[in-house]
């Protein structure tokens, strides 16, 4: 996912991805569906659908803000999704797709290598480029971002089982191919697929890719709110303020033995008390609750173009693997080994050589000793401070 992603494209990608999900699987399920303008399905669904569905025999679905008259407003809001997780069962949960690529060759690797590795504290050596074949998996999480408003998305995040990168550019590139109906020739008998990761490995990875993908799909949100609270703060304060100063000016013109100065005195403890309770409340109207649940799985078999590249740090070296892919054709960037983001640039440890981004190999906040979040994610090697969960900004651009 790119940072800042434009809200509208998103949301119209998004909606392109659920009008044909919505396609296909009314499709599967029996019914007949068209395409009618504007980006609208007209379905005429067999009884079992409409009943999981609460849908009429015949029933028009639009997908984009505002639907025209007649028809009914499918998105990610609302339970739609609940429905047709219902009409779904069990299956389509995981799928599997075997993807015949274009036989394209990476045009000039040295360049393009040099566009996605940039180590800051190492040197590298291009060692070969071969074709091979990859798995990855593409997971589709359902996110919902719950304070004093609501934002509904899924996130896609997928992994190359090979080379163990976290590719959103690549995969945003390949969601046609992938997503379109496939065309399951089985791959070559001699071909080698990597090896499926075990659980502890593949959740691992997860639980340090989406908090950091979610923060970015979020960011505009969580902007959007930031402004409504300072807004509300603002406003709590001037009014406050007023009547704090309005009770002080009329205390202080009273003489000190005045018995209605002690009673501007309580009035002034009341409204300072009725501050702080109200700023409490607008804290936790604004406090935002996401939400995840995980919707698919999708293994996706394709050729790939794989490059051997080592990694030079002092007098040690370590060869990892990165694979270009003839689809999107481009070359994945490495996943940073702490964070799995994809940010340059990277530095390279000096125990394992790990790939991390900078802050992975930042001071650590209690003994100031800089330290390497891949070897040592829970805490600091030397005087055993956590380590705070990092948040990702968006970067502008
Ligand atoms: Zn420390
Ligand atoms: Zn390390």
């Amino acid at each position: 996912m790119p940072p800042e992603a434009d809200p509208a494209a998103t949301g119209s990608r998004q909606q392109d991805w659920m009008r044909s999900f919505v396609a296909d699987l009314l499709r599967h399920e029996g019914a007949l569906v068209e395409a009618v303008a504007p980006d609208g399905l007209e379905v005429l669904a067999p009884p079992e659908v409409q009943r999981v569905l609460g849908i009429a025999e015949l029933s028009r679905f639009a997908f984009g803000a505002g639907a025209p008259p007649g028809f009914q407003r499918v998105g990610m809001e609302g339970d739609w999704l609940d429905r047709f997780g219902r009409l779904l069962g069990p299956r389509g949960r995981r799928v599997r797709r075997i993807l015949a690529a274009p036989p394209r060759m990476p045009g000039d690797p040295e360049r393009m290598l040099g566009h996605e590795l940039v180590l800051d504290n190492a040197t590298y050596r291009l060692l070969g480029v071969a074709p091979a074949w990859t798995r990855y998996l593409i997971f589709d999480f359902r996110a919902s971002a719950v304070s004093d408003d609501k934002r509904d998305f899924v996130l896609r995040v997928a992994v190359n089982l090979a080379t163990g990168s976290v590719p959103d550019a690549v995969v945003a590139a390949i969601a046609g191919a992938a997503d379109a109906p496939a065309d399951d020739a089985a791959p070559p008998a001699d071909v080698e697929l990597p090896a499926t990761w075990d659980r502890a490995r593949l959740a691992g990875l997860l639980a340090r890719a989406v908090p950091a993908r979610i923060d970015l799909a979020l960011a505009p949100f969580v902007r959007g709110m930031r402004r409504r609270l300072e807004r509300d703060q603002d406003r709590l304060h001037v009014y406050h303020n007023d009547l704090y100063r309005q009770a002080a000016l009329r205390a202080l013109a009273l003489a000190p033995d005045d018995p209605r100065r002690e009673r501007e005195e309580r009035r002034m403890a009341a409204i300072e008390r009725e501050y702080r309770a109200k700023l409490d409340d607008l804290s936790r109207q604004y406090a935002t609750r996401v939400a995840i649940e995980w919707i698919q799985t999708m293994e996706l078999v394709m050729p790939v173009h794989r490059f051997a590249v080592q990694i030079r740090r002092r007098k040690a070296d370590r060869t990892i693997r990165l694979d270009w892919n003839p689809v999107a054709r481009r070359l994945e960037p490495p996943a940073c080994e702490s964070t799995a983001s994809t940010e340059k640039p990277r530095l390279v440890c000096d125990g394992a050589l790990h790939l991390v981004v900078p802050a992975a190999l930042g001071p650590c906040p209690g003994c100031g000793r800089s330290y390497c979040r891949a070897c040592h994610p829970d805490r600091c090697p030397k005087c055993g401070a956590l380590e705070p969960r990092r948040r990702v900004e968006p970067r502008a651009g």
